[in-house]
């Protein structure tokens, strides 16, 4: 019955928020297998064994947000907050560029330093220098005007997870200010911009329900966003939910599966918390259906400052040395790593 269910996806591309529920509450192994197989499949038939490698540059750890699940969050004094410069992105950016790297994830913390004013000058600085880059931008939630300026000076796409589609939810993890409405008013401000979109949402976090990863299923098939990205939830030590589980790769590998199944064409990245979670989950996702990897090219020096949950992969080894050991990675399941900007090509027959 669950495998109809998920036959009844691959040809429909979409569900009620009810069959959702059903699948997510009493999917057995022999179910998760079968999503597996169907959504590697699709992957392979679209994109060929081939990944697209991102390079991610954590350029600051300030933020105003007091997200409850957060290691940099506002109220967690024990971390040495930094700002990488202008001159510190662009070298950053040399060194991916220099690496093949055709994309550009600038991220980080809600940072107030980062006015319109000075991201602009910035962002047609890299447009400029790197003509033939995408650049990706997950700075959190901004005013439209705010969005409209940054697209002008050259983004090109924005991360920005709903984080979950349950208000009731949304509110047990964010203080007040943070509202439910406002999250997603950014998201779909920023399609009505032009920007290739990524909403998404960590599996296994505290109090999460199957009716609000069903809200999280419907909300992505209403959105239609062009990229996805979903990880498990892990705790950190110094956030209120510091005495919560991790989430587990097997129920994020099947959700990856079921998001895979439900939009064939969207960009799916293997997330750096799958990786942390387990040594070789980013391999997991990838055979679920995942189709992107972010490897990091943040400084050394900063890597350890930007942990966003506890015992995060990477943060002791360089640009270089990630990029080498997450292709060794891919190569060990017989996938090679594309490099170039990689854009979402929306798939006519899905519409
Ligand atoms: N500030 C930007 C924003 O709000 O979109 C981007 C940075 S934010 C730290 C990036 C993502 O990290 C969040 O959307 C959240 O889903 C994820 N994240 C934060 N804490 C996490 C945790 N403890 N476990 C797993 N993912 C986490």
């Amino acid at each position: 019955c669950n495998q109809q269910l998920i036959e009844r996806l691959n040809q429909q591309h979409k569900l009620s928020h009810a069959q959702w529920e059903q699948l997510i509450a009493t999917y057995q192994p022999a179910d998760a297998a079968y999503a597996q197989n169907l959504a590697h499949r699709l992957t392979v038939a679209r994109f060929g064994r081939k990944i697209f490698f991102r390079g991610i540059i954590e350029y600051t750890n300030y933020c105003k947000n007091d997200c409850r699940y957060c290691g940099i969050r506002h109220s967690n004094p024990h971390l040495k907050r930094y700002r990488l410069s202008e001159a510190q992105i662009l070298a950053c950016c040399a060194a991916g560029y220099e690496n093949g790297f055709r994309t550009f994830v600038i991220q980080g913390g809600e940072d107030p330093y980062f006015t319109d004013q000075r991201l602009v000058p910035l962002l047609r600085h890299i447009r400029q220098q790197y003509p033939d880059c995408a650049i990706t931008l997950s700075l959190g939630e901004r005013s439209y005007q705010s969005y409209q300026r940054l697209f002008a000076a050259g983004a090109d796409r924005y991360l920005l997870r709903h984080e979950t589609a349950c208000q009731a939810l949304y509110e047990k993890w964010h203080p007040a200010r943070q509202t439910f409405a406002n999250r997603r008013r950014c998201l779909w401000q920023l399609k009505a911009i032009g920007y290739q979109v990524g909403c998404g949402m960590m599996v296994g976090a505290p109090f999460q329900t199957v009716a609000s990863l069903a809200d999280d299923m419907v909300f992505i098939t209403k959105l239609q966003p062009q990229m996805l990205g979903l990880g498990p939830f892990i705790p950190h030590s110094q956030t209120p939910f510091r005495h919560f589980a991790a989430g587990n790769t097997q129920l994020t590998t099947f959700i990856l599966s079921l998001c895979r199944i439900l939009k064939p064409d969207v960009l799916l990245p293997a997330t750096t918390a799958l990786g942390t979670v387990e040594s070789n989950g980013r391999q997991q996702g990838v055979l679920a259906g995942c189709n992107v990897v972010m490897p990091n090219l943040s400084p050394l020096a900063v890597r350890k400052q930007y942990l966003l949950y506890d015992n995060k992969a990477g943060v002791n080894e360089n640009a270089a040395s990630g990029i080498q050991n997450l292709t060794d990675q891919m190569a060990q399941i017989h996938y090679t790593v594309l490099k170039g900007r990689g854009d979402f090509q929306p798939d006519s027959a899905l519409r």
